[in-house]
């Protein structure tokens, strides 16, 4: 672009008052590839498109969906005053078959060690989702039967597998594999845990799995059977609560630190008093989140119902810890970091949620709770069913999400979407004050709630 064109086009920005504002399509020629979008945005003025008027929300804001054909689609937004033409290109796709590559078996296992930390052991050979068995640290030494595509078949004792990308890995040539020693383990009974240490002779795979019991599995084991040696963890008191309150598990040299947090001992007059409790405003600095119909962004607002909340909190006596406070940028590693390091009992993270192209944002409303750990789950029933009843906004649903913040996070740890920016209904809400404030009200009763009794 020239000079002109681009002063030109600054000094019209300048002068120019929208009667109208469209903030989704964020480009007057965008590319969709979907069969249908949506124009996003809010008008002072009656707002036809196509010819056909545009339902405006009281607030003027409004979600009106189109229908796109294969090649270039032409839209005319029109008020009383102002005009405005879009034209969004659908591509043709012509969808290729997924190839499935095949599996390979090895004639003879290979030797391979983690070059990452947090490198994902899955259960499928999939990179994506919630089929993960654990996360590795650098250095742990695995065992490959086959690959397929671009993850090895992991060897997990004599009856299990599992998967890790080729990317986390490099193979150890020379060397065969071999298993590893338990020595023994140490338990230790602290103030806030409960630690066992597991004395090895290298890092092997391991599995925490949150059942019927606590259960940690350390796999190629020598004199185990099946090469696995299996512990019910014997914490009565954690497991007659029936709440797991957060627990980590990785090496620190040859040792596996295993540690769970002990019941908390709470006063029924003040059940919050001195928990720590992490609270994370999604996104921030030059990341926005979603925007808004009325063009908000989702990290001023996700900001907002943090700080109530931490108000709200501190009231009853907790601790809190505040990933940000202002806006700036935080990366995910980091917010986990904050929260690990502050030792934090609850980790929530508060957004704002949207829609890709093809669905209809107004027919979505309301409030959705992520967890990764089987252990948050009762607290996010808890709070979406105390958002429901104190303050009547939908019931969006609690889902199982493989979310960074919430998986990697060593407390009873939820993401919550508070509701949609680009349906008017719940925008009105989100940019409410009013609306902000009894929402982080309701999330603090309702972690009264889950640790009074
Ligand atoms: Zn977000």
């Amino acid at each position: 672009m020239n000079k002109f064109v681009l002063v030109m086009g600054l000094l019209l920005l300048g002068c120019r008052v929208f009667a109208f504002d469209v903030v989704y399509p964020a480009k007057n020629d965008a590319i969709i590839n979907s069969k249908s979008t949506f124009f996003i945005g809010s008008s002072n003025k009656p707002l036809k498109i196509n010819g056909k008027n545009i339902p405006l929300h009281q607030t003027g804001a409004f979600a009106y969906v189109v229908d796109l054909n294969i090649g270039e689609n032409t839209f005319i937004l029109q008020s009383e005053d102002e005009r405005q033409v879009f034209v969004i290109t659908r591509p043709k796709v012509n969808p290729e078959p997924l190839k499935s590559s095949p599996f390979t078996q090895y004639n003879k296992q290979k030797l391979l060690v983690v070059t990452t930390e947090d490198a994902p052991l899955r259960s499928s050979p999939v990179d994506s989702g919630i089929n993960r068995i654990a996360h590795l640290q650098r250095d742990v030494e695995l065992i490959s039967d086959g690959e397929q595509g671009g993850f090895y078949r992991i060897v997990l004792g004599d009856k299990n597998f599992g998967w890790m990308s080729k990317s986390n890995v490099k193979t150890a040539e020379n060397n065969s594999p071999t298993l590893a020693q338990l020595f023994g383990y140490e338990f230790l009974d602290s103030k806030e845990f409960y630690t066992f240490v597991f004395h090895l002779d290298k890092k092997v795979p391991f599995e925490m799995v949150e059942g019927e019991n606590f259960q940690i599995k350390l796999y190629n084991i020598k004199e185990q059977p099946a090469g696995t040696y299996v512990m019910n963890v014997p914490i009565n008191d954690v497991l007659s609560t029936r709440k797991l309150l957060g627990y980590s598990g990785k090496y620190s040299g040859n040792d596996f630190i295993l540690k769970i947090r002990k019941p908390l001992s709470t006063h029924s007059w003040r059940p919050l008093h001195n928990i720590r409790i992490a609270v994370d405003a999604g996104h921030g600095g030059y990341e926005n989140g979603a925007t808004g119909c009325l063009g908000d962004k989702e990290k001023d607002i996700n900001l907002k119902i943090a700080q109530y909340l931490q108000a709200e909190l501190k009231k009853r006596g907790a601790k809190v810890i505040m990933t940000r406070n202002g806006d700036n940028y935080v990366s995910l590693k980091d917010r986990v970091e904050i929260a690990n390091y502050g030792d934090a009992v609850v980790f929530l993270s508060i957004h704002g949620n949207a829609l890709p192209d093809g669905s209809n944002p107004n027919e979505h409303r309301g409030t959705s709770i992520y967890y990764y750990h089987n252990q948050a789950k009762p607290l996010a029933d808890i709070i979406m069913d105390t958002i429901v009843s104190e303050i009547g906004v939908p019931n969006d649903k609690v889902r199982q999400g493989s979310l960074a913040v919430v998986r990697n996070t060593n407390a009873l740890s939820l993401l919550v979407e508070v509701s949609y920016l680009i349906n008017p209904e719940d925008n009105a809400n989100l940019v409410n004050p009013e609306f902000q404030k009894q929402y982080a009200k309701a999330i603090a009763d309702s972690l009264e709630k889950y640790f009074s009794n």
